[in-house]
Order: structure tokens, then sequence, then C-alpha cells
């Protein structure tokens, strides 16, 4: 089966999100199974040194779409002042040449498979400007909605931008109130629908979680799926890493503590080795429940536990955030920054993981924690609902403070029964989220959409 995957952000190449990591990983484990894949991206200024000829997995040919009007520049996306006003422009270049591209090097696939706003006109102008093209006869086309708060809207005097005919605009199609918007469009255009998690699947289709496309997602329920996300388990691995104090696995678990103890050294925590350590590694965003975080510290501070967090983001929680770290709680760390490093060694060194998200479309903090025997404590939501549950961490149900202080006190609870804890440490290390089974599902997917008229 030949696929091309198309994305805007590729580990190694360019990343601002979980994005990259889904696009970095997926298509080296479809190489596995025995796919044909190549991969397209546009050729950014930090991309560049990579040359003409990319290559990642076994042997995936990279397309690298080059103009460097559009994509020699500092960011991805924008800047500090905003988003770059030639979006769409630059967006709908980047989809154009890459059907152009397929059809220069005779690679004609079964599969195209796009990601989030930046490539939905991808399946747009296949069922449009290129309709008549013999080439993609066949061709069918996948889309993955890895946020759905992310769209890619634009004004409607910029529709020519796209160089489609001005039908196409219309409310169900492209036109979205008044405005164009290139998600609802790969969600009309794509053969079938995916998305990063089961759950999440389904909370799109409401009205409190559809961000405006319930609707549109609603009509399309039968084609629209939910396919959990992979962990990279070679970046994140306790037995290997060496980013954190002392290596383990779950045989000399022991080890961990290790990293516990070098952790409270570095951030300046008491050491105490039976108290619990809870951390939290996230983007500062509404979306991350953050202002849960905020208003539960000073009584956080309170109990019983030590508390880390690592973030970066949105300027109204770093406000917020340096506003109580001035109140210097002794069992309080607070760093805003972005570090991995010190992210590994979070990781490895709490005793629990906090994920309090309103909503999490897959998460990767808690597929990584159970990794490392970290016990996640999440909201349940997306892909936290399905990946974390009684058997390998605690949950919370309501979008409150007061529930999440509840699922902290009843981990640390537990916690004190230390032969029950270890039990649940080695259960959570068990686990399997390697990129294998949701690679398989994929290509279950693809042949569904091949056999398909
Ligand atoms: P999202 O992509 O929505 O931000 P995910 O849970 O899918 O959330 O992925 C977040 C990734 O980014 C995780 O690997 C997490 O460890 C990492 N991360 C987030 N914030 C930081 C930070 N301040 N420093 C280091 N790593 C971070």
């Amino acid at each position: 089966m030949k696929v091309l995957f198309c994305s805007s952000e590729i580990v190694p190449f360019a990343k601002t999100g979980g994005l990259a990591d889904v696009a970095g990983a997926l298509p080296c484990a479809l190489e596995s199974q025995g796919c044909q894949v190549k991969v397209a991206l546009p050729k950014y200024r930090c991309v560049k040194k990579a040359g003409n000829s990319a290559k990642m997995g076994r042997d995936i040919e990279v397309y690298l779409i080059e103009n460097d009007r559009y994509f020699d520049r500092p960011e991805l996306y924008g800047e500090k002042s905003g988003d770059y006003p030639d979006n769409l422009e630059r967006f709908s270049f980047f989809c154009r040449q890459i059907l152009h591209l397929l059809k220069k090097n005779n690679f004609c696939p079964d599969i195209i498979h796009c990601n989030d706003w930046q490539t939905a006109l991808v399946s747009v102008y296949l069922k449009t400007k290129f309709r008549d093209e013999p080439f993609f006869n066949r061709t069918k086309t996948i889309f993955t909605i890895h946020n759905l708060a992310y769209q890619g809207l634009f004004a409607k005097e910029q529709f020519s931008q796209t160089q489609l005919d001005q039908q196409f605009f219309n409310m169900h199609q492209l036109e979205y109130y008044g405005k164009l918007n290139l998600l609802k469009g790969g969600l009309v255009f794509s053969r079938f629908i995916t998305t990063v998690s089961p759950t999440y699947a389904k909370e799109i289709q409401t009205l409190k979680f559809g961000c405006g496309l319930d609707g549109v997602l609603r009509e399309r329920r039968n084609e629209l799926f939910g396919i959990i996300n992979g962990l990279d388990y070679q970046t994140w691995n306790p037995a290997n890493d060496d980013k954190i104090f002392r290596r383990y696995t779950a045989e000399n678990i022991k080890d961990k503590y290790a990293n516990k103890e070098a952790l409270q050294r570095e951030l300046g925590l008491p050491c105490e080795k039976e108290v619990a350590l809870v951390g939290i590694v996230s983007r500062l965003a509404e979306q991350k429940g953050i202002d849960l975080i905020t208003s539960a510290l000073d009584k956080i501070a309170g109990l019983k536990l030590q508390f880390v967090l690592l973030g970066t983001g949105d300027e109204k929680y770093h406000l917020l955030l340096e506003k109580i770290r001035e109140k210097k709680y002794k069992n309080i760390s607070i760093n805003l920054r972005f570090d991995a490093v010190l992210a590994h060694k979070i990781y490895a060194g709490c005793d629990m993981f906090l994920v309090p998200s309103y909503y999490e479309p897959c998460g990767l903090g808690q597929l990584i924690s159970l990794k490392y025997g970290t016990i996640p404590i999440v909201r349940k939501t997306g892909g936290l609902a399905d990946t974390v549950g009684p058997d390998n961490g605690f949950v919370f149900e309501k979008y409150t403070s007061g529930q999440m202080l509840q699922a902290i006190n009843r981990a640390v609870k537990s916690y004190e029964d230390k032969e029950q804890w270890r039990k649940l440490t080695l259960r959570a290390m068990e686990y399997d989220f390697s990129w294998d089974a949701s690679a398989k599902k994929y290509i279950e997917l693809y042949n569904r959409a091949i056999n398909k008229e």
C-alpha cells in the first residue's frame, strides 16, 4: 500500500506541538508494517539545513515543499505579534504543490493522510481542482484532527487565494458563519475522519466540545474514528534515558527513588523520601486545566505532599504562578520555562503526575508517566479517559478544583500503603502504548477506504 502522509510539522525537522511527534512516529510505524510511505512538509528555514534529500525511518522520502517567500521565516505559523497574515496563501500553496509533486515524481498513493487545517486543502483539491486528473483516480484521503480548536479561519475576501471556484464557499463545504474554515473543508471532503482518541471522537460531536463543528461531525459520525496516539519508547524509556539521574526498570524499581531524591535536591525541596511528590509538565493554557491548579495551590501547599510544576504559555498564568511562587511554600516548586531535561527528571523522579485538562484530544504526559512508573491523576476526558483508569491511576470527573484535590488526596492516601503502591507502580509500567497497535488500526482504516467507493 502506498501512503503519503502530509503534515505542517514533523519531528525531527520542525515542531511546535504534539502533531510533530505523531507525524514523526506514525509514518515509521506504518513503514515497519509494510506500507510504502512518503511524507510531505514545508521547507521551513529550520528544515533547510536538512538539504534536499531528507529521509526518515528506514527509507521514507520526505518531500520538502520549497518556496522561500513563504517558508524561509523564523517561525512556522507566526511570531509574537500574531499569525503570519499570509498563512492561507502559504498553506494553500503547500497543499497544491504536494499534489503537483506526486504527479511529477509519478508516485500515486492509495492513501493521502492529511493532518489538521494546514493540510486540509489537499482533500479539498483532490475532489475539486484535481477531480478530473486520472492520476489520482484511485487515491483516497484520511483526515486526522489533532485538536479541533485550531481550524484555520480566514476572511471570506481571502477565499480567492485558495484558487478554488467560488461555488465551494457555501455553508455545506468551506464556509463557516461568513468565514473560510479550512478544517471544515478537511472534514467534508475526506473519505474518513479520525481523531487521536475514541473518547475525543465522541466528545467533539457534542455542543460543549464541538468548537462549532459538532454538527458537521455528527453528520459524518459513521465515518469518524478515534485511534489513540502511541508513544515513542525510544525517547521515553527509564531503562535508557540519559537525561535522568539514574536509569531503572521494573526489576530495579528502587533506582527510581534515587531520581526522586536528586530531583528534590535540584529543585530545593526537602529531601523527604516518604512524602509523595506530585509533578505536572504542561503548556500553560486553559485547555490544560491550569485554572484548577492556580486556584488550588494554596490548599495543595497545606497537604502532606510536595508539588513541582514545569510549564510555559499564557501570560496570565505566568503572572498568577509567579505570585504564588513569591509565597515561598516549602513544598512547592514552580518552574516557568520550557526545559526538556527537567521534564524527563520530573517524569522519573515524581510519584504521581497530574493532568487536570478541561479537554485533551490524546495527551502524552499520562502515557510517559505510566512508562516511568509515575502514577497519573487525570480528569476523565478525551485520551485521558481512554488510557487511565482505577488499575493504573486516579481519575476525577467534574472539572472543579475540589474534585481534583479529592483525587490528589486519594492518591496520597493510597501512597501510604507501600506494598500496594509498589504493585500499582509495576502495573503502570507494564502498559504498552507503543505505535504498533495504533499503526495497525490506521492500516485497517486505509484498507476500508481503498475498498469503499
Ligand atoms: P500538547 O501537545 O497539547 O501540549 P501533549 O500532552 O500531547 O500536550 O504533549 C506535551 C508534550 O510537551 C509532553 O511531552 C510534555 O512533556 C512536553 N512539555 C510541555 N511543556 C513543557 C515544558 N515547559 N518543558 C518541557 N517539556 C514540556
